[in-house]
């Protein structure tokens, strides 16, 4: 009996527990090492777009996340008043075959562990890597903070943003750079707008400088809106808001957002948990990867959040990865076809939330004006470009 290819993934977010069910599907047995321990308290909410949600249909997991998060019918956009911009991304499941799902990251997370669990694959969790040991006619292997190591055939580089692995691919290639905006966000119940009737809508407001934006991402009523507050970060960083306590952090929301639109100070006089955030970007890299190790999501193709894009592309690769190992091809060859395939159209998406941040800066009253008006002219025509992301199917490629 032939020996199963065996692949270290490192990072248990979207990307590696997605890739291990692929990969393990594909016949290889996949150890998947995680920093943090296990834990379902990961805050704030995301957006699985329809792309993203293929891969969740292909895994058996679309029922349970429409379950369990909340369909976002439209996208609509408001100035700091509250007069209707416009709107984008409806009927998303009758044009795309799936639609977009708001979800609490903690409960996505739970779901990929579970499934990946179930699909054979092995997770292991406070497994920190440190070093990568690459020798020729060796396995590879992963080194860990705790003095442990791991041995396979190969090395999956799923860990995010702040990538360990990214630093052995390229060594002293790009570093993660703040992109002068702040994140804050979290949840509250759904009573806190029972009298504001938003429906399935995720409602967003441009401000003269900033962004707020809130939708349902739950069937609880406990927890049941997300929000968040993009800002300005104006040289202080997320490290020193994150020093705060609750209610430093909800007075500076209240300043930030007074004299915003209805209900977006209730909802801010109601947060708990407040979650702050780096908005963080990373420069094209040379190269996706090494001998045996590739990176995938965040780790090579680390995203603004301002497409709503990042997890759905983690998605989309850890299903085409899955789909091209499979095929069981040299090594190297594979590592280069998926990067011909993926980095065209990853860094279309990058590139284009760099650009959708740029409306959440601060402008002047004129500024902000100007741009309000050109936003109801543009947003139609911005629709349609931006169709290409969710008419994307991985399972079709
Ligand atoms: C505020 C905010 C809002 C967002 N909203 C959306 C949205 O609505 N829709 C959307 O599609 N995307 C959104 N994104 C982007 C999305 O979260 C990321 O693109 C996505 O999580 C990338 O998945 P990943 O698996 O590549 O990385 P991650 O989800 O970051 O997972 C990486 C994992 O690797 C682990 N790790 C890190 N270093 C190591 C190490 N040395 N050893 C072992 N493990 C390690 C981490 O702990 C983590 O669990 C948002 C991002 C932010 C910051």
């Amino acid at each position: 009996m032939t020996r199963r290819p065996k692949a270290l993934i490192v990072g248990g977010g979207i990307a590696g527990p997605v890739t291990g069910i692929f990969l393990s599907k594909a016949g290889i047995d996949a150890e998947v090492f995680e920093a943090w321990p296990y834990s379902t308290g990961i805050g704030g909410g995301l957006q699985v777009a329809p792309n993203g949600m293929h891969v969740l249909a292909e895994i058996g997991l679309a029922d349970e996340m429409v379950r369990r998060g909340s369909i976002a019918e439209s996208f609509d956009f408001h100035s700091q008043k509250g007069a209707l911009l416009g709107s984008l991304n409806r009927n998303m499941k009758a044009r795309f075959g799936q639609p977009a799902v708001n979800v609490c990251r903690a409960t996505l997370n739970e779901m990929l562990v579970n499934k990946a669990w179930c699909e054979n694959v092995e997770l292991r969790f406070e497994k920190r890597l440190v070093a990568i040991e690459d020798r020729a006619d060796q396995p590879v292997i992963a080194h860990f903070a705790d003095g442990s190591a791991a041995e396979g055939d190969f090395v999956i580089g799923a860990d995010g943003v702040h990538s360990a692995v990214r630093g052995h691919v390229i060594p002293d290639g790009p570093k993660p750079f703040d992109t002068g905006l702040i994140g804050f966000g979290g949840f509250v119940p759904r009573s806190v707008i029972a009298d504001w009737p938003i429906g399935r809508r995720v409602v967003t407001t441009f401000g003269q400088s900033g962004f707020f934006g809130y939708g349902f991402c739950s069937a609880d009523p406990a927890d049941g809106l997300m929000w968040w507050s993009t800002q300005p970060a104006h040289g202080v960083d997320a490290a020193t808001f994150r020093a705060m306590s609750q209610a430093q952090l909800r007075q500076h929301l209240r300043n930030f957002h007074a004299g915003w639109h209805d209900p977006i100070l209730r909802i801010v006089d109601a947060a708990e948990n407040i979650v702050v955030t780096d908005t963080l970007d990373v420069a094209t890299l040379p190269t996706w990867s090494r001998k045996r190790t590739l990176l995938i999501g965040d780790a090579a193709h680390a995203t603004s959040p301002h497409a709503g894009q990042g997890a759905s592309l983690a998605l989309e690769d850890a299903m085409r990865l899955g789909r091209l190992m499979a095929d069981r091809q040299d090594l190297a060859l594979t590592f280069q076809n998926f990067e011909a395939e993926r980095r065209p159209r990853a860094e279309k998406i990058v590139a284009l939330a760099r650009r959708n941040g740029n409306s959440k800066r601060e402008f002047s009253a004129t500024g902000a004006w100007i741009r309000d008006r050109m936003m109801k002219v543009l947003l139609p025509l911005g629709a349609r470009t931006m169709d290409f992301m969710y008419a994307y199917d991985p399972r079709a490629a």
